[in-house]
């Protein structure tokens, strides 16, 4: 079975993912299908590494800033409370970082993000508001 991140990967390399907002050297960040946490992003590595520790050596340090100024970006387009990071690739073993911003008036703030997953599809994005959200995070990315 293809990857669906490698799909996404190839997909976004021919113009037919619109949820693109940034392109780095080795990641390319997207704002999320869903936005129940508003400004859900996903980091994704271009290349298909199944562990953090498949990552050659000489790329690390640069995905590690990739992923210092994707989180940067977000969270100063969105002003959460706290940002939520996490990396399992379970069912999706294709490195990727999902961050979710959470914010003050979230009632299950204290537990992860993941417990509200069934209600995640809940909160789909028009495409004018996809155009806007992605517009907020380039917006501050440096
Ligand atoms: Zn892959």
């Amino acid at each position: 079975m293809t990857c669906p991140l490698c799909l996404r990967v190839e997909q976004t390399q021919t113009h037919q993912y619109p949820y693109l907002i940034h392109e780095f050297e080795n990641s390319y960040l997207y704002l999320g299908e869903h936005q129940y946490y508003r400004g859900y992003c996903v980091l994704v590595t271009k290349e298909h590494y199944k562990e953090m520790t498949d990552i050659p050596e000489a790329k690390r340090e640069v995905l590690f800033k990739e992923m210092m100024i994707a989180h940067s970006a977000i969270e100063k387009a969105f002003l959460p409370k706290k940002m939520n990071m996490c990396s399992l690739g379970n069912v999706v073993p294709h490195i990727h970082w999902h961050f979710f911003p959470r914010y003050a008036d979230d009632a299950n703030f204290n537990n992860s993000p993941w417990l509200q997953m069934h209600l995640f599809e809940t909160v789909k994005v028009t495409p004018d508001e996809r155009s806007e959200l992605i517009n907020k995070v380039k917006d501050k990315i440096f």
